[in-house]
């Protein structure tokens, strides 16, 4: 053997991390893959099934869209505070109880959106992030072995006619800004390409480059077997704490044993928040809650999935079903879901394709309720502790949590090995909200 080859070989002996992620959703399944192609050994901890429902990565609405750079809080909203609060059937909903301890965020939120300044640069943000993560994604599953996952037809947005269009000038003109690639569908072009379609709309806007995945939560769990495949560990339980010898950690105590590492990488979802308090980070971090509605045997071949923009909701062919998804409600991750607003979901459906009958022919549609970890400046929390550099914070991704994954893993990666990142980091710095 070459002398320079013993010698690489040790250099990367001597740079191999024992890296536990927390958490096994689609970030933290995504960053393991990722740092196990660098080298090091990773344990991923997750107490329920990879992908499974109790993360917000098993149910969301599918949707791998470029045009997901604006954020929720837009100017303007806190005139329609109000309207959340009493139309507890709205797409947007507070719930009255939680009002109180959510003030803070809300506020925060609220702040975030004030100006067009402001969006303009969290769009620019989360334009760099998302950047080519249709690709990203079909990477990762050809990776993971499951490329089928990742469908290439394109996402569409529709609209009622023009001027609703129209009204979301800002938020096309950002997106434009941005590069996002768009191009208009009409009259029977808009009928063919999504059939028995309600007549009341007139206009869709095709995202060219979107992508969607067929099975959120069977994506993770692939790409968790593809990581034990490649040597990956996993501890089937819920992390507590980290273990600290002075300044160094040394492992994670869990409720099924300690896992021993000298780097965590907190990607517990809506689940985060006791470890950046351990570590003295204050990050706040709500659950805007969301739903969807499965039916597995409606007779619907929708090819591309939509968004009607009227109704809020993706509606998406899935491996398990006709997936109906959406709704924002805050109160707290703890509350008992709301039935009703699956329920919502769908009568949404219906208006949309009205030709579908009112109960699916043989199952009950399957019913979910989720998290998504959201800060109020609607951008993600990826960047070391404080206090300790071999901590690294990648969750609160809110509503691009299944779009992000793939750059955040990369981030994540070029943090660990003490590499520039590929677009700047300040957006999302643990920092910003000291
Ligand atoms: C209705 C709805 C629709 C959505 N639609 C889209 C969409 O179309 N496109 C998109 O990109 N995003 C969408 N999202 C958002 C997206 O689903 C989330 O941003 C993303 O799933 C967050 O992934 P995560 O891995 O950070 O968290 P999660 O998927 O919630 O995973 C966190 C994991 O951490 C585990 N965990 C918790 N505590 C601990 C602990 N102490 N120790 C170890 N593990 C722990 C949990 O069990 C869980 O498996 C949607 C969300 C919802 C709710």
């Amino acid at each position: 053997m070459r002398p320079e080859a013993t010698i690489d070989r040790q250099i990367a002996k001597i740079a191999q991390r024992q890296i536990a992620v927390i958490g096994g959703g689609i970030v933290g399944a995504a960053i393991a893959e990722t740092i196990l192609r660098q080298g090091h050994r990773v344990t991923m901890i997750e107490p329920g099934p990879f992908g499974g429902e109790q993360a917000a990565s098993y149910g969301n609405g599918a949707f791998i869209s470029p045009a997901s750079i604006i954020p929720m809080s837009m100017p303007g909203l806190w005139r329609q505070v109000p309207g959340y609060l009493l139309d507890q059937s709205g797409p947007l909903t507070i719930r009255w109880p939680f009002f109180p301890r959510l003030l803070p965020w809300l506020t925060r939120f609220l702040l975030a959106g004030r100006s067009k300044a402001r969006v303009t640069k969290t769009a620019k943000a989360l334009s760099e992030l998302l950047s080519k993560s249709p690709e990203r994604h079909a990477d990762l599953a050809a990776r993971a072995g499951v490329e089928e996952m990742i469908h290439e037809e394109g996402l569409l947005y529709l609209y009622v006619d023009r001027r609703a269009y129209e009204a979301d000038a800002l938020s096309w003109r950002l997106r434009a800004d941005c590069g996002v690639k768009t191009r208009e569908v009409e009259g029977d072009e808009l009928r063919a390409m999504v059939p028995g379609l309600a007549a009341r709309y007139s206009l869709g806007i095709l995202l060219t480059e979107g992508r969607h995945c067929l099975n959120p939560g069977g994506y993770v769990d692939a790409i968790a077997r593809h990581c034990v495949t490649n040597g990956a560990m996993t501890q089937a339980s819920c992390a507590q704490r980290v273990l600290m010898s002075g300044d160094a950690i040394v492992g994670v105590e869990t409720d099924g044993g300690i896992v021993a590492c000298d780097t965590v990488v907190v990607a517990a979802g809506i689940h985060s928040t006791p470890f950046t308090k351990q570590f003295g980070d204050r990050i706040p971090l709500e659950a805007e809650r969301g739903y969807h509605v499965e039916f597995a045997d409606m007779p619907l071949n929708l090819k591309v999935p939509v968004m009607p923009q009227d109704l809020k909701v993706a509606i998406v062919q899935t491996a398990g079903g006709l997936r109906v998804a959406g709704q924002v409600e805050f109160a707290s991750w703890k509350a008992a879901p709301n039935w009703k607003r699956a329920d919502l979901l769908g009568e949404k459906l219906r208006s949309c394709f009205p030709g579908l009958p009112a109960k699916a022919a043989t199952q009950e549609p399957h019913r979910w309720q989720g998290n998504r970890p959201s800060t109020p400046d609607g951008l993600p929390v990826i960047g070391r502790s404080r206090n300790n550099k071999n901590v690294i914070y990648a969750f609160g991704h809110g509503h691009i949590g299944l779009n992000a994954a793939p750059m955040t893993a990369e981030l994540v990666a070029r943090l660990i090995a003490d590499q520039p990142p590929p677009i700047d980091l300040t957006p999302f710095s643990p920092e910003r909200f000291r």
